[in-house]
């Protein structure tokens, strides 16, 4: 019926939803606080070269699925596709690093990527996400990865599975690139068109091709992991060795890769067997080459985000539920038009101390406003009548014992606080 509708691979997020939303949003302020991270906000469109140099113009993202748009001043701009390029950038222009480092941050808002929508994956989509900048300690990859397990654990995802890996540093990785690209030549042919212009430029990227990922060939790729530099060895036998003193459970995944240009070292998921496919909850990794590549010192950097709609997917298929009723404490019933000028008064009086109340708007009858009174589970009645507003006096109806007394108006709301602390 409607004649205007939301743009594909958009939702309206109704109150009841929103419920799961605030509770998930809460979750993510307490919890990320007591690791001492602190919330930045930044802008949700940037300029777009902050995303070709800070996700990188190879990566899907910015190749297919950005939103990327000329403002009126003729400047290209892009909504964020995902948030640590604009924090990262934030940092280097507003000189976090001359600040106490490493600087932990947390982030949580809509992102947006031009994607075939389907279950948890829309074109605006919700992250929270960490961004740890300057330190290269793996005491930090650790904490990153313990807060990630221990938010998903408190907010009631109890069933993932975390996969580690180093995905190495320039220095391993051109070891590494030089015996994929040997491997995976005699076989270009047989990949995907993307994959064939990925061969020489990105190759790491064919082994999460969804076309290609299962070509034995590609299965039996030579793994960073098995090409690590001394340093990046030694980083993440460390991580790990963090990892088994603080008892978060892990299983390395050779296979594990990165989509953005700029991770180093330390790659991690959550992965999450509850929602079919698209099953990665949570991806994070170490950065450190990003923070010099968009203009800043050469300082190193870790992070993760999340998605809030493929938790709340999760939280679903995991049964737990953080909906509260649609209740009111007190509903306050107004008959006539004197009686809304002392209802109006009442309503605001309640609210001012804290209890919830409303009233009906629409002019409904009083069996009607007894009606919603109950749906809406109310402790307390409040009648103005005729002879109330003569009188002076109103109605208080305690609407569990159905006891009613005759309050002056003054008195009302003192009245009524006594009933509900009964
Ligand atoms: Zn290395
Ligand atoms: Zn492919």
């Amino acid at each position: 019926m409607a004649d205007y509708f939301k743009p594909r691979g958009t939702a309206d997020i109704l109150p009841d939803a929103a419920l799961q939303w605030q509770y998930v949003e809460e979750m993510v302020q307490k919890v990320f606080a007591t690791y001492h991270y602190r919330e930045i906000r930044t802008p949700i469109f940037e300029h777009t070269e902050v995303f070709e140099r800070g996700v990188g113009d190879t990566t899907d993202i910015v190749q297919k699925e950005m939103y990327t748009f000329l403002d009126r001043g003729d400047r290209s701009i892009t909504l964020r596709p995902e948030g640590t390029a604009g924090v990262v950038r934030a940092f280097v222009e507003q000189k976090l690093y001359g600040g106490p480092l490493p600087a932990k941050l947390y982030y949580f808002g809509p992102m947006f990527r031009y994607e075939t929508p389907q279950a948890g994956r829309t074109r605006q989509f919700h992250q929270y996400g960490v961004e740890v900048i300057g330190s290269d300690d793996p005491r930090v990859d650790a904490e990153v990865i313990e807060l990630a397990d221990h938010f998903l654990r408190a907010v009631g995802v109890t069933s993932t599975t975390l996969e580690l890996n180093s995905v190495g540093c320039p220095v391993c990785r051109v070891a590494h690139k030089d015996a994929l690209v040997a491997h995976l030549l005699p076989i270009k042919d047989e990949l995907c068109e993307d994959c064939q212009s990925r061969i020489v430029r990105n190759p790491l990227r064919i082994l999460d091709c969804k076309i290609d990922a299962h070509h034995p060939v590609v299965e039996s790729s030579p793994m960073i992991t098995d090409h690590l530099c001394d340093d990046c060895a030694a980083h993440f036998a460390a991580v790990r060795n963090y990892l088994d003193l603080l008892e978060v459970p892990y299983v390395v995944n050779k296979k594990l890769v990165r989509g953005l240009d700029y991770y180093t070292k330390t790659a991690f998921e959550f992965v999450e067997g509850s929602i079919g496919a698209q099953s990665t909850i949570l991806a994070g990794g170490r950065y450190n080459g990003l923070v010099k590549s968009l203009g800043g010192p050469d300082v190193p950097g870790i992070g993760f985000a999340g998605g809030i709609e493929r938790l709340l997917l999760a939280l679903a298929a995991n049964g737990v539920s953080h909906e509260v009723p649609d209740e009111v404490e007190v509903y306050v019933m107004a008959l006539s038009n004197e009686a809304h000028a002392m209802s109006v008064n009442i309503l605001r009086d309640l609210r001012v101390v804290g209890v919830v109340a409303d009233a009906d708007y629409t002019g409904r009858g009083l069996k009607a406003q007894m009606k919603t009174a109950d749906r809406l589970n109310a402790k307390v009645a409040v009648l103005i009548g005729e002879d109330e507003v003569k009188s002076g006096q109103l109605a208080v109806r305690d609407l569990s014992t159905r006891e009613q007394i005759l309050v002056a108006q003054g008195d009302t709301v003192a009245k009524i606080l006594n009933i509900l602390q009964s």
